[in-house]
């Protein structure tokens, strides 16, 4: 085994988080068992189970624990029980507190189909073929985090973005599309919006003096939206601010089946990131056993090559669970007849320890 740890906090939460959390971790003791690596995981309360725990969202030790660490890998938070708390004790401020804490201003979620999962989207089979791309979402400015307010007759939420707040996202944009096709899509309002043309205005510089090999072309938002679903494999790199991504996201998420399919990466500018699935917590599934866990193994595949800078294990991982959904070994959020999270787990671990020698040889 190495010599070197990597410190990762475990942060379960509520519902079906602890559930594909468990996924998690048996995925990451297989890894250090074929791959000889070392980790350090270490779990935290966060969301209501820290409510319950310590009367707040994200206790002061999840975020010590955090500082210390590498990544963190979150289950889920949210349900029911807390649903009428006040706004400082529910779950899902501590998932806001944290992306703050830690400044965790790039939001990665990647979009790829697979031909054994086209018949679960909504769209045609035939526009779902090539599909990968990645969306690069600006996570902690404009109008979400701009001044608001409200009166009897009125109300404003400020959308507002600073030079530097487009430039360290557009970075990251770029170093991701080197690693990529190459192609970035800028996705604004521009015609109308004037923190739109400052996007424009400095992406285009950034892109333009600091990655040569990366172009850069600019869609207006409501044609992006269209095209997402018309042409989506043209796209490889999406590039755009806060609310445009939250929204253009979800749109993308149909193309592949199902939430239960779905990673996230929330980095900031040192390598660390909080990785998650991008589903909820689920409290219709919640112990039973049947939460799809797949896209908890592909937000670990995540962590695995943007936070600790192991892309060989992150690929295996990919593949393992490629060839799972190609021997059709889906949960039951896909087939009425689907396996469970266990079982599903199971099958990955094991792909993995069959490919490892193969790969290790390769
Ligand atoms: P949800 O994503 O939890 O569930 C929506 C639907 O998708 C449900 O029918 C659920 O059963 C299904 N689903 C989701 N993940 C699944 C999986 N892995 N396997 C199988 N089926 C899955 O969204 P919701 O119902 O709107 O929210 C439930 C709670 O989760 C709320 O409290 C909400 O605030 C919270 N939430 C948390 C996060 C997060 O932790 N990042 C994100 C979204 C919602």
């Amino acid at each position: 085994m190495t010599e070197h740890a990597f410190k990762i906090v475990g942060l379960p939460g509520d519902g079906i988080g602890p559930e594909v959390y468990a996924s998690a971790c048996r995925i990451l003791s297989v890894l250090q068992e074929t791959h000889g690596l070392n980790f350090e995981l270490e779990e935290r309360l966060i969301g209501g189970a820290a409510v319950d725990a310590t009367g707040v969202p994200l206790p002061p030790e999840t975020i010590e624990a955090c500082r210390q660490a590498d990544a963190a890998l979150l289950g889920a938070v949210g349900g029911p029980k807390w649903d009428g708390n006040p706004a400082d004790k529910r779950p899902e401020k501590g998932l806001l507190q944290i992306r703050g804490e830690f400044n965790l201003f790039c939001n990665l979620r990647p979009i790829v189909t697979h031909p054994a999962l086209h018949a679960f989207s909504p769209i045609r089979p035939d526009r779902l073929v090539g599909v990968d791309l990645m969306i690069v979402r600006e996570l902690t400015g404009g109008s979400y985090f701009g001044k608001k307010w409200r009166d009897a007759n009125q109300a404003e939420d400020v959308c507002r973005y600073t030079v530097r707040e487009i430039e360290r996202v557009t970075r990251a944009a770029g170093r991701i599309a080197q690693a990529r096709s190459g192609r970035i899509t800028l996705v604004d309002k521009a015609n109308v919006l004037e923190t739109s043309r400052l996007w424009r205005e400095v992406a285009h510089r950034v892109i333009r003096e600091e990655f040569p090999d990366v172009t850069i072309e600019n869609m207006y938002v409501d044609a992006a939206s269209m095209h997402l679903l018309t042409r989506p494999a043209d796209f490889d790199v999406l590039l755009t601010e806060n609310l445009f991504g939250d929204i253009l996201s979800d749109e993308a998420s149909m193309l592949c089946g199902s939430m239960g399919l779905l990673p996230s990466a929330s980095l900031n500018g040192e390598r660390f990131g909080l990785y998650e699935p991008v589903h909820g917590s689920a409290p219709d599934i919640a112990g039973k056993g049947i939460a799809n866990p797949y896209a908890m193994l592909l937000s670990v595949a995540m962590m695995l090559r943007h936070s600790l800078d192991l892309p060989a294990e992150a690929g295996a991982l990919e593949l393992s669970i490629q060839a799972c959904w190609s021997e059709g070994l889906l949960t039951r959020d896909l087939r009425p007849d689907g396996l469970g999270t266990e079982e599903v787990t199971e099958a990955v671990c094991a792909r993995l320890r069959r490919e490892t020698p193969a790969l290790a040889g390769a």
